[in-house]
């Protein structure tokens, strides 16, 4: 009864545990490594395992550093099953197959452009049919429904409040006569974030792996985070420009929605269209519209008074591309929804070139905002920036909203670990090496239990685990 750690174990990304009892093999997210080129490159590194022999692999949510490389899990032999929560799977064939297209459009461009991109790959890391075949294995279940997925192996889906279908998963494993439980915390969101409900507490469990992205840090008030953007709207509205919101498609998209419908009247909405432009965003606006049952009180209520999916009045969903272009011909009045979240791709960059030099307009960033992307540029100060090959001077006002993380910071981290009464060991994964030390010893210190930081290839012999 082993459990080894393998991805987000040395880096953030790329979250992959494995689980080794009574001759089974099951992992714990397949998630793709994202950030610089050179790690990316590691994504065509072979996995350490065969992949036809894996039994089953368990997914927390669907975003792609967790989920990711399904497909070439598939491509390499795996035929199934994965079991996930019943709105991930959905969320999954958005989020899969985008990734699929992406690698698709990289390596085209590569072939036909050999000297311009030698950083691209001319074989995409997987297809389009990699990942409708990876789609095919997903088996998507309830929260809170305990279901032993093979002898001796039982699982159960909590909410972790991250994004729509996100889940805390919790792992019981029987080898003879011996039983542990290990949990598995995939992305734990934020304690009273718009829509999701907060994330569950688990009381009980021999070992716990825990993400660490905010571990470090506390986030700004949700009260204050709001105050500010509607302080920002009013203001904007007085200078009669647009104002563009890169977001991503999944999650902060739909938070900005709600937002929007909840504070109407009190950030003066009605002067302004909305447009929602990504055909990505517009369809996981659907599925979480469907999924009511995983809101909270106030979430649900709202939903409970409209009839439609549309959260405004004056909201437009603009998929295809050319309403998408005729967004561009607008002068003044459009909140403009787009991706991608960071700047380094999608339809925001076609707005951005149409506003950036314009004083009168305003640009808000309101997401985490990598090295090396455009988003990251701006928010450092750029009065230049590259967008798609020409050079464009930041003229449009730019505002960095802090508070709306899909992360819970370090008293929403240690508030969740605070609920397990049994004493784990827990295991500090996924986050930047820095802060793993810092949230390590902050569990040690206030919780007082026994933590550590796990290297890629570490394993841990469960059943050597005491309470
Ligand atoms: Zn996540």
């Amino acid at each position: 009864m082993e459990l080894q750690f393998y991805g987000a174990a040395g880096r953030v990304t790329g979250s992959c545990h494995i689980l080794r009892a009574g001759g089974l093999t099951i992992l714990l997210d397949c998630g793709l490594i994202q950030g610089k080129k050179e790690e990316e490159a590691l994504n065509r590194a072979p996995f350490p395992f065969d992949s036809s022999s894996i039994d089953a692999v368990v997914l927390s949510h669907g975003h792609i550093d967790h989920s990711g490389r399904l497909p070439l899990l598939v491509k390499h032999g795996f035929r199934g099953p994965v079991y996930t929560q019943q709105a991930t799977k959905e969320l999954c064939r958005i989020l899969l197959l985008d990734s699929a297209s992406l690698a698709e459009h990289d390596a085209a461009y590569r072939r036909k452009n050999p000297e311009v991109r030698r950083d691209l790959h001319a074989e995409p890391l997987y297809t389009r049919k990699d990942a409708i075949l990876a789609l095919e294995t997903l088996t998507g279940m309830p929260y809170n429904v305990r279901r032993e997925i093979l002898p001796g192996i039982t699982i159960r889906f909590q909410d972790a409040g991250h994004i729509l279908g996100s889940a805390l998963v919790e792992v019981w494993i029987k080898e003879g006569e011996v039983t542990r439980k290990l949990v598995f915390s995939g992305d734990v969101g934020q304690y009273g974030s718009p829509i999701l409900k907060d994330p569950e507490t688990i009381d009980e469990a021999d070992a716990v792996i825990i993400e660490s992205t905010y571990g470090d840090r506390l986030h700004r008030e949700l009260d204050l985070t709001l105050a500010e953007i509607g302080g920002i709207l009013r203001t904007a509205c007085d200078m009669c420009g647009n104002i563009l919101i890169p977001a991503f498609a999944i999650g902060r998209s739909q938070e900005l929605l709600y937002l929007f419908a909840q504070y109407f009247a009190n950030w003066d909405l009605d002067r302004w269209q909305v447009y929602l432009d990504s055909p990505m965003a517009i369809e996981a606006s659907r599925i979480y519209w469907d999924y009511p049952e995983l809101f909270d009180e106030e979430a649900l209520e709202f939903r409970n008074g409209r009839k439609g999916m549309p959260y405004l009045k004056n909201l437009h969903l603009t998929a295809r591309v050319e309403e998408s272009q005729a967004i561009n011909k607008i002068r003044q009045g459009a909140i403009i929804i787009a991706g991608s979240g960071m700047c380094n791709g999608g339809r925001i960059l076609h707005h951005l070139k149409h506003n950036i030099e314009r004083p009168e307009c305003s640009l808000i960033i309101t997401g985490y905002q990598a090295e090396g992307t455009l988003g990251r540029e701006l928010v450092d100060g750029a009065k230049k920036v590259m967008i798609h090959g020409t050079s464009y001077h930041v003229s449009s006002s730019l505002h960095t909203i802090g508070g709306l993380s899909a992360h819970g910071d370090q008293n929403d981290l240690l508030r969740w670990l605070g609920g397990f009464k049994s004493n784990p060991e827990v295991y500090v994964v996924h986050g930047d090496e820095g802060v793993k030390k810092i949230f390590r010893d902050i569990i040690e210190e206030k919780l007082h239990m026994k933590a550590s930081i796990p290297r890629t290839g570490d394993r841990i012999d469960l059943a050597a685990l005491t309470r």
